[in-house]
């Protein structure tokens, strides 16, 4: 009976999986205006089934100022947290078939990255964002599997500010508030599959709680040293690393999977005339890791012979969860106001440079 189920389960995940082809996928996702915010004035013209976006510019309205762009989906100001996850639920599932994944949140600060990725402050279930969904899914499917596979999920935090790797779940700065024992050698073995980040904790998990709990720490031990958490996550990549140890009951044969949760540092360009000392020293480091993640994706995507990794912490991090068999997706955030046009142009520049589809003007529209 169970192993028809997990066969049962498997087609339904490999139609899936069929479906998601090519290893770079470039979601679009508009914010909605939020509450008290003045009249929206809203760029976004038009938001496409098949992920056709058309955006006008505020200053040239009329059909010159219209730019259409094509990913592999938009999400209108609507969308839900769940029907977002639904959609990228096979590539979570994935993971735990011995797949290692990558699903970063890019955009200006504001646009709603870690909405997207963990969700609004404090959130209830039903706001809970791409991390946590992720790994209540694992958890789910790791159940399912119990008689024929036994699964081991193994957790990390880090944070990278001026290309630096900070562990955001050390036992230092943790104040030892997670009730578990630091075991850092219990997936040492996912070594053979590329460990992301060899010197940083890591914590076995086998519930969604062990990893709201993991993760509070870890936002915790973000915010020391900043004034304002805001302030130093839009200008800290935080990456979320998930381990799998997967481990076939009858035949003894063991996979690796992995599954990376990135949240970028905000986008924005900053002015340099305006910005000196540390804020110009971490404007730097923000381009230079956002331009060569674009560049690895980018020389990913038109099959390059030569992929850039070198050029970031960034990028040298996610080298083996990058190319290859791995999958990478990235979510591209749109704040609609008209006051971040420009923002968001450069934001939608990046995006289709990232996906290898340009349009530029728009032919079409509605
Ligand atoms: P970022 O991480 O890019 O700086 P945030 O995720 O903090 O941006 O989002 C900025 C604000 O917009 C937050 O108050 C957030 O709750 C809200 N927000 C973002 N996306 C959405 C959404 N899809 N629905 C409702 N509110 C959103």
């Amino acid at each position: 009976e169970n192993y028809h189920a997990v066969l049962t389960e498997n087609r339904k995940l490999f139609n899936e999986l069929q479906e998601l082809k090519g290893n770079i996928r470039v979601f679009c996702r508009v914010r909605p205006f939020l509450p008290g915010q003045g009249a929206p004035n809203t760029v976004v013209e038009y938001v496409g089934e098949d992920g056709e976006l058309v955006v006008t510019n505020p200053t040239r309205p009329g059909k010159d100022g219209l730019r259409q762009f094509k990913f592999n989906k938009v999400y209108s100001p609507t969308a839900t947290q769940a029907e977002v996850f639904s959609d990228i639920r096979p590539l979570v599932r994935s993971v735990l078939d011995g797949y290692n994944v990558c699903i970063f949140a890019y955009g200006q600060t504001g646009s709603g990255k870690t909405y997207t990725m963990s969700g609004p402050d404090g959130s209830s279930k039903e706001d809970w964002g791409v991390n946590y969904r992720a790994l209540n899914d694992l958890f789910k499917i790791s159940q399912s599997r119990k008689g024929n596979i036994s699964y081991e999920v193994g957790v990390q935090m880090v944070e990278i500010y001026n290309e630096q790797v900070l562990d955001l779940l050390s036992d230092d700065n943790s104040q030892k508030k997670y009730p578990f024992v630091l075991n850092p050698g219990i997936l040492s073995t996912t070594q053979q599959n590329g460990l992301a980040v060899p010197d940083a904790s890591m914590y076995p998990v086998t519930s969604t709680s062990d990893v709201i709990t993991l993760m509070d720490i870890g936002l915790q031990n973000r915010a020391v040293g900043s004034t304002a958490l805001n302030e130093r996550s839009s200008r800290s990549h935080s990456i979320v690393t998930v381990h799998v140890r997967g481990k076939d009951l009858k035949t003894g044969s063991v996979l690796y999977g992995n599954l990376h949760l990135v949240d970028l540092a905000g986008s924005e360009r900053v002015d340099r005339s305006e910005v000196t000392g540390d804020r110009l020293r971490e404007a730097q480091h923000i381009n230079k890791s956002l331009s060569s993640l674009g560049d690895v994706i980018f020389s990913l995507a038109s099959k390059s012979s030569h992929v850039p990794y070198r050029n970031s912490k960034l990028t040298q991090l996610l080298q083996t969860s990058l190319g290859g068999r791995a999958k990478t997706l990235m979510f591209v955030q749109l704040n609609p106001d008209a006051t971040s046009y420009s923002e968001s142009m450069s934001t939608l520049k990046f995006a289709e440079r990232v996906s290898g589809v340009e349009l530029g003007a728009a032919k079409t529209s509605k």
